[in-house]
């Protein structure tokens, strides 16, 4: 199991000071291919196994696996190598740089690889056809709606060819026309080979995933698939 897993984490548990149980022994394995969907109330605990699965923190207890890599093996250094090289990351808020051009808040996307700016603004330009924003290379952000700003954060998510990327409410912040656009991405990436986990509060939304696991007070209490939508 673990060879075609990216993801696997056996019996996590996070304990937070003040002694909350965020996650309570949860076990989950995301295969490389996969377009999975984490549910569940406020906090359910999505956020924090998010964290976890990003090596953005360490769990208290249990052990996680990401990309073949057991993290509790890994210094900070070499965590944050992998975390930049392997794993893409999509927020609610977009998080662009304010007044830099599109395309470069794209190629920072490839800053830890060590690909000189030329070659870096190449792949942005790329990564932004991909996402339909060809024609907006030299905007800046603010020139952009909602929804084209969540483009260009999933581009430079993409733009170094993560093992995962992960994607926290990407599209709490949109309108339902701009959020079914950036979930069609998504599953556009998907059907391109890129495996995604995606944390969304919005069940229409995650109904229209392959896999939903379903989180309740730091448990998973339910992981389906739906039939005939390949995973
Ligand atoms: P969700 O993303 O589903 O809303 P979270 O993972 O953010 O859930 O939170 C799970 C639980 O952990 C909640 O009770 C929350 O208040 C608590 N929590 C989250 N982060 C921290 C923290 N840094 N310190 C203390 N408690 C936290």
């Amino acid at each position: 199991m673990t060879g075609d897993a990216v993801v696997e984490l056996t019996d996590v548990s996070k304990v937070y000071p003040g002694d909350v149980r965020a996650l309570d022994g949860v076990s989950l394995t995301v295969r490389y291919g996969e377009l999975v969907a984490i549910v569940g109330p406020s906090g359910s605990g999505k956020s924090t196994m998010l964290h976890l699965i990003g090596t953005l923190d360490r769990p208290s207890t249990g052990r996680v696996r990401i990309d073949g890599y057991d993290v509790a093996g890994l210094g900070d250094r070499q965590l944050s190598a992998l975390r930049s090289s392997r794993i893409g990351f999509v927020f609610q808020q977009f998080h662009l740089a304010a007044n830099v051009p599109v395309r470069d808040n794209v190629a920072d996307g490839l800053l830890y690889a060590g690909v000189p700016l030329r070659e870096r603004r190449r792949r942005a330009e790329a990564a932004l056809v991909r996402v339909g924003l060809g024609h907006r290379l030299d905007h800046r952000p603010h020139e952009l709606s909602g929804g084209e700003r969540q483009r260009v954060a999933i581009a430079r998510a993409v733009v170094g060819a993560p093992a995962l990327l992960l994607a926290d409410e990407p599209t709490g912040n949109l309108d339902s026309a701009s959020g079914a656009g950036v979930l069609a991405l998504l599953r556009e990436l998907h059907a391109a080979g890129t495996t995604i986990v995606v944390i969304t509060h919005d069940l229409e939304i995650a109904a229209q995933l392959p896999r939903r696991v379903q989180m309740r007070d730091g448990r998973i209490v339910a992981d389906q698939r739906s039939l005939g939508v390949p995973a």
